[in-house]
C-alpha cells in the first residue's frame, strides 16, 4: 500500500504566517490576501490566484505535499513574489495576444528566473 502524502497541519499555520510576513517584507499591504489549503493535484505545493483590479489575491497551500518546514517557507515566498511582480506581469499579459501560448509560456518562465534570482539572493543575505 503506497502512503498517502500528507502536510503536517502545524506547517498550514507556518505556511500562512509565512505569507503575512513576507506581504508585509515587500510592502504589499494594498493587497487583500486570503491564505487557504486545499489537497489537489496540480503538482505545486503552493498556488496563487490574483484578481488585480480588486488588488486580491487567494494564496493556496496543498495539504497534499509532504513538505518541512523550510519548503513551506519558501513556497510562501515564492507566491508572495509573484504578487511582488503582478503589475509587470498584467502589462506583459495585456500586450500578448489571447492565445499567443509560447510568448505566454516565456513571460512566466522569465518571471520565474526573477523570482529564483531574489530567492537565492535573499538566502545568502540570512
Ligand atoms: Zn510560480
Amino acid at each position: 500500500m503506497v502512503k498517502e502524502h500528507e502536510l503536517e497541519p502545524k506547517l498550514v499555520t507556518v505556511f500562512e504566517r509565512a505569507v503575512r510576513e513576507y506581504a508585509r517584507l515587500f510592502g504589499l499591504s494594498e493587497w487583500d490576501i486570503a491564505v487557504s489549503s486545499k489537497k489537489d493535484d496540480s503538482g505545486d505545493i503552493a498556488s496563487v490566484a490574483l484578481i488585480y483590479t480588486a488588488r486580491a489575491a487567494n494564496i493556496a497551500i496543498d495539504t497534499g505535499f509532504d513538505a518541512d518546514e523550510e519548503e513551506v517557507r519558501k513556497s510562501a515566498l515564492h507566491e508572495i513574489l509573484h504578487l511582488v511582480l503582478s503589475d509587470y506581469r498584467e502589462i506583459v499579459d495585456s500586450l500578448l495576444a489571447e492565445d499567443d501560448a509560447v510568448r505566454r509560456r516565456r513571460a512566466e518562465a522569465a518571471e520565474h528566473s526573477i523570482i529564483n534570482r531574489v530567492m537565492s539572493a535573499m538566502e545568502q543575505g540570512k
